[in-house]
């Protein structure tokens, strides 16, 4: 298993331009250390990590777009991985960190730890690039083919509980602000 925070700091350094946005609670806290105006930091919108992404995706076909998402996340909100499919999107790489629940509200287990494979969830909704990676060497050269591909990929990484200890500003219109006026 991999601890996120490692995981993270892979993504971005391969990321290069991209954008990347943090799901709700530790996916985007662990992204605070590696700051970049292409960062967005979403607060308590919990699951809606992946239609914010979806969105820019759809509105900017040039980028590729990541998403670093939990599998609490993702659980809340399941439809996201049908909706991008049916969307067409082909430029949206969608991480989902799993750590077995809810670590943010005092790690309520759910999903995998009950039988949940998302990677197989992501696949009957349509991703025909889905994998599940459990160590950081595997996790750096999906990430790297998934970024120089041109369709969608499902990312599903198996990561070790843990709360972060960072947080960005709660100034959420500067977080908008700044995100926005980088693309
Ligand atoms: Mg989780």
């Amino acid at each position: 298993m991999m601890q996120r925070l490692e995981a993270t700091s892979i993504a971005v350094e391969l990321a290069g331009d991209a954008p990347i946005i943090g799901g709700v609670g530790n996916s985007t806290f662990d992204l605070v250390p590696y700051d970049r105006p292409r960062n967005f930091y979403m607060w308590n919108s919990m699951g809606m990590a992946s239609s914010i992404g979806l969105g820019l995706a759809l509105a900017r076909p040039d980028l590729r777009v990541i998403v670093l998402d939990g599998d609490g996340s993702v659980l809340m909100n399941l439809s996201s991985l049908a909706t991008e499919t049916a969307c067409g999107v082909q430029n949206l790489v969608h991480v989902i960190w799993d750590n077995g629940g809810w670590e943010i509200t005092g790690g309520q287990p759910a999903g995998s730890p009950f039988g949940v494979n998302l990677e197989a969830v992501a696949r009957g909704c349509g991703f025909l690039k889905a994998v599940t990676v459990d160590d950081l060497v595997s996790f750096r050269e999906v990430f790297m083919e998934a970024m120089a591909d041109d369709q969608p990929w499902a990312i599903v990484g198996l990561i070790e509980a843990g709360d972060s200890p960072y947080r960005p500003s709660k100034n959420c219109i500067a977080l908008r602000d700044r995100f926005r006026a980088s693309l």
